[in-house]
């Protein structure tokens, strides 16, 4: 796609953008290119310290042909000046943290969202000498009270793992630029169909490319969106340094995946309802979560910060571990399996015990606060592709 490309629709950009005038062949599919080295044939750096945009292909820890494709196919879906693509979503989430904060920083995060990512702030980061305070990121007041005059980044994750809570992201970037603070966004269950939360004011956004991007269970990736300043910082050290790369052909079938993006998270939300309204309509069923219902205690705020629902649901029944015992036994479509985002159907029964002795730590009106909606625990559903009507009979035959 050219340059003047900025204005197209983002299905033309999920398909065309950063597939462009590599190929040596005339190929109309993006090359994939295996290799870690490439022929010099100028005077470079061997410090990646000076690399910049413009640098010749040296070795693909550093940059590589087709992980540039994906970075710039990325880039133009989240509206960012630049990107980096990175092996996993821990991958790209511990290159930020790590690349922007240093001891005696303080960090305010989300106080239920990813595991992986809650008991990286809350087991590693200490160690370096970074404080950090989990707060219910659904309120800007407490984001607000949370602030320190030693505070450099403010993380969201929304919808967030597994509740499904929001945050206002305008909300949030107006407290962290006072603070002069990064506000870093963890978009996974969004996608940019869904949310663009540099638009709305965020520095960076992260996303697991294992879920709805590449969207077929296939392949691990990560990315981190945002200017051209902080993109090429994280490329120069955390990338080069910490050396979470992507393989090139993850980039490759993530890329691939992502060009039908567009239509399937519109597929994937179709389903969603479909799913909400069997299981709110099944008597074992105590509670339905989905930001696309009335009854969500965010709706209003999901539907000026979302162009899409998404297709996560988290509900609750009686019973739920013999319930997930009948599940791994006689489900016929659905896998019961971790994961999401993919087109199979996914359920998982996230265990509140689990969740807040191992990754979470809640006390107080924070636990209450779980507990009232979770109980002993939650299954989040990652509503796939399949029919409507093959996914409410699964769970049907093990409700
Ligand atoms: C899966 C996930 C991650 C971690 O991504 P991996 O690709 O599994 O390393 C981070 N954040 C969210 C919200 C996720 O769902």
């Amino acid at each position: 796609m050219t340059s003047n490309s900025k204005n197209k629709g983002i299905s033309t950009k999920a398909i065309h953008a950063g597939e462009d005038r590599r190929s040596s062949t005339g190929a109309s599919a993006p090359d994939l290119v295996m290799s870690s080295s490439f022929l010099i044939d100028e005077e470079v750096s061997f410090s990646a310290t000076n690399l910049d945009a413009d640098s010749p292909y040296i070795y693909t820890r550093w940059s590589n042909p087709t992980t540039a494709q994906l970075e710039e196919k990325l880039a133009a879906l989240e509206q960012a000046e630049a990107c980096i693509a990175l092996a996993s979503g821990m991958a790209a989430t511990t290159a930020v943290l790590l690349q922007f904060l240093s001891k005696g920083d303080h960090l305010v995060i989300s106080s239920t969202n990813y595991p992986g990512t809650a008991e990286f702030a809350r087991q590693t980061l200490p160690r370096f000498g970074i404080s950090v305070s989990p707060v219910d990121t659904r309120e800007p007041e407490y984001i607000q009270n949370a602030i320190r005059s030693e505070t450099k980044m403010v993380w969201l994750e929304s919808p967030s793992n597994p509740l499904l809570r929001l945050a206002d992201i305008a909300a949030a970037a107006d407290i962290a630029t006072q603070q002069g603070a990064l506000l870093v966004v963890d978009s996974t269950f969004a996608t940019p169909i869904a949310s663009r939360p540099l638009e709305l004011g965020a520095d960076l956004v992260v996303h697991s490319l294992t879920k709805y991007m590449g969207g077929h269970g296939d392949a691990m990736g990560g990315s981190i969106c945002g200017s051209r300043e902080l993109i090429s910082a994280l490329r120069g050290e955390a990338l080069t340094h910490y050396g979470g790369v992507i393989s090139p052909f993850n980039a490759w079938l993530i890329m691939r995946g992502m060009a039908t993006l567009p239509m399937r998270m519109r597929a994937h939300e179709e389903n969603a309802l479909a799913v909400v309204e069997f299981l709110q309509n099944h008597p074992r069923v105590e509670v339905v979560i989905y930001p696309g219902l009335d009854s969500h205690p965010q709706h209003e705020l999901a539907k000026r910060q979302m162009d899409n629902f998404s297709g996560m649901v988290a509900f609750r029944v009686a019973d739920a571990k013999q319930v997930a015992e009948r599940m791994m036994s006689d489900l016929e479509v659905i896998h019961y399996a971790v994961s999401l985002g993919h087109h199979r159907s996914l359920i998982y029964l996230m265990q509140t015990e689990d969740l807040i002795e191992s990754s979470y730590r809640l006390e107080g009106e924070e636990l209450k606060s779980y507990r009232a909606t979770a109980g002993d625990g939650l299954f989040r559903l990652s509503v796939g592709l399949e029919d409507a009507k093959d996914l409410c009979e699964d769970l049907g035959r093990v409700l």
